[in-house]
């Protein structure tokens, strides 16, 4: 069974992963290309009507930017079978070119840099159906079991063009967002930031919400069904910060128990990470039809009422049944995924590897250290070693299932060479302040890591994330003497390892060099803390 679950959790990354040769259209999607590096994302007001008889949706996305270079040919992204039907540009037909996910509008007006101007991208169709949320995702069209629709989005790899017409790349995220859904007046939408108004037209209600911070095109989504919310104010580092709960009605009593994990989520990541990226949005947890997803401020949840991943323990040491997986590892990606997010794909273990690594934390918080350790080191059982970290960049390809528990042993790796956790957690929560509500690379985050720690970093974050060795230490006990050095390592690689000799604490300085020391005792081990592999000759 845990076999299995795991293999779910990574398959979507297999999938992207395979060797072909990538055609334009993985260039178009994946890069920054000249069509969108001209203008910048102020404002997305998504407004659709979503009818779950016919699996329809339509409605418009009006997309305001700002003119950083005087060009005329826009790139919006849209996936068939989706279609869009006109674009206007202030209010006038414009004409477009539609080649694939590719539109190129065709902008009749000068665009003036550091103007703000504005298009409407009337769209309709039948998106994708999701084959597996949120994995291989698209609109999940569900009933609860009272036979009324369970509706919900997810679609991150994919891209959010699969079911609106955005700038379909991370680099550039909007700074706000509304998102109006008219649905049938028996079905509640649920999207991201704060409820601002319910429209009722008759047979249909139409639920505005309005995001006030940057968010990802992955992190919008539309979640309809017949809701049942409860709430709670949780004292944060930034003040007041509300917690909102929208379950199945037949849900309520379960959610009610379960749910107050995240009050206890919150407490452990805003120690470990700082405040809460999006108190003006506030934080939801939103029931749907399909495991879970990081979508910000509104993150979605489908573990069952269960501890672990759907009752599983990950890490195989009982710790990962203490909390409820997708509580903390979605609500987690609210610092790694949602405040600090990825501008290529590729460095996607920026939002795993941390988070994957929060779930260790939250145990630290909570059960103390070694649990903590015994957690993390677990999950190691999952690693593969197949191929990097580091996907392919400009093509929307990630990397290795390994950024997450890779990922998150390498950042436990990291706490041990610096020693000093006060140290290690202002560098958490420094990360969350530096690149706050900012899209980065992973170099970004190596160097500030770097820098903060006083460690170089440069051939660890080489050898761990852009290669698939694992280093190993290879040692003798020769009488008096100890040898050791480092094998499947790149150049440069020397980093310490911490070892117990008749168990006292002693650091090891090896390279690819055989290295000698007088040793008088009877047995060495290496610390477990460390991501490497050993053996003694
Ligand atoms: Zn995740």
């Amino acid at each position: 069974m845990k076999k299995i679950v795991v293999a779910f959790l990574i398959v979507g990354n297999l999938l992207a992963q395979e060797d072909k040769s990538f055609t334009k259209a993985d260039y178009l999607r994946g890069s920054i290309t000249p069509e969108r590096e001209w203008w910048d994302l102020n404002y997305y007001h998504l407004d659709i009507e979503v009818e779950p008889d016919k699996k329809y949706i339509s409605g418009k996305n009006t997309i305001r930017y700002k003119v950083l270079k005087s060009e005329q040919v826009m790139q919006i992204d849209l996936q068939p079978p989706m279609k869009i039907e006109k674009i206007l540009s202030e209010g006038k037909e414009v004409a477009f070119k539609s080649s694939g996910n590719v539109h190129l509008v065709l902008l009749d007006e000068k665009q003036e840099v550091g103007d703000f101007n504005e298009i409407e991208v009337y769209y309709s169709g039948y998106p994708k159906e999701a084959v597996r949320a949120p994995w291989d995702g698209g609109f999940s069209w569900k009933k609860d079991g009272n036979g009324n629709d369970f509706i919900a989005t997810s679609c991150q790899g994919l891209g959010a063009s699969v079911w609106w017409p955005n700038k379909d790349h991370m680099y550039d995220e909007v700074d706000s967002m509304a998102i109006s859904v008219t649905a049938p007046k028996n079905l509640m939408d649920v999207s991201n930031g704060r409820l601002r108004s319910v429209k009722d037209n008759g047979d249909t209600k139409t639920y505005h919400w309005f995001v006030n911070n940057p968010i990802n095109n992955y992190g919008v989504n539309v979640n309809l069904a017949d809701y049942v919310h409860f709430d709670e104010k949780y004292q944060g580092e930034k003040g007041e910060l509300d917690l909102d709960y929208y379950v199945l009605r037949d849900n309520l009593k379960k959610a009610k128990k379960q749910f107050t994990q995240t009050s206890k989520m919150m407490e452990a990541f805003e120690h470990w990470f700082g405040p809460y990226p999006f108190y003006e949005d506030g934080f939801k947890l939103v029931e749907v039809p399909y495991l879970g997803m990081e979508h910000q401020s509104s993150v979605t949840y489908g573990n069952q009422y269960m501890n672990g991943y759907l009752g599983n323990d990950l890490s195989g040491t009982g710790w990962g049944l203490k909390f409820d997986f997708i509580i903390i590892h979605e609500a987690g990606h609210e610092w790694f995924a949602n405040n600090i997010t990825y501008k290529d794909i590729a460095d996607m273990w920026v939002h795993e590897g941390f988070t994957a690594y929060s779930e260790n934390l939250y145990l630290d918080y909570h059960f103390g250290k070694e649990a903590a350790a015994d957690y993390v080191i677990g999950t190691r059982a999952n690693i593969r070693n197949d191929k990097p970290i580091i996907g392919r960049y400009n093509l929307n390809k990630r990397g290795s299932g390994d950024m997450y528990y890779k990922g998150a042993n390498i950042l436990h790796t990291i706490r041990q060479l610096i020693e000093d956790d006060e140290k290690w957690r202002q560098i958490l929560r420094g990360l969350n302040k530096e690149f706050y509500h900012q899209t980065v690379t992973t170099e970004q985050i190596e160097s500030y890591i770097s820098k903060e720690t006083g460690i170089d970093l440069t051939e660890f974050f080489e050898q761990y994330l852009r290669t698939t060795m694992i280093p190993k230490l290879e040692y003798k006990i020769d009488g008096k003497n100890l040898k050791y050095r480092y094998t499947d390592i790149i150049k440069g690689f020397d980093m310490p390892v911490r070892v117990a000799i008749d168990k006292k604490e002693k650091w090891l300085f090896p390279t690819a060099d055989w290295k000698t020391e007088e040793f008088s005792g009877k047995e060495l081990i290496v610390d477990r803390n460390f991501y490497i592999d050993s053996e003694a000759l």
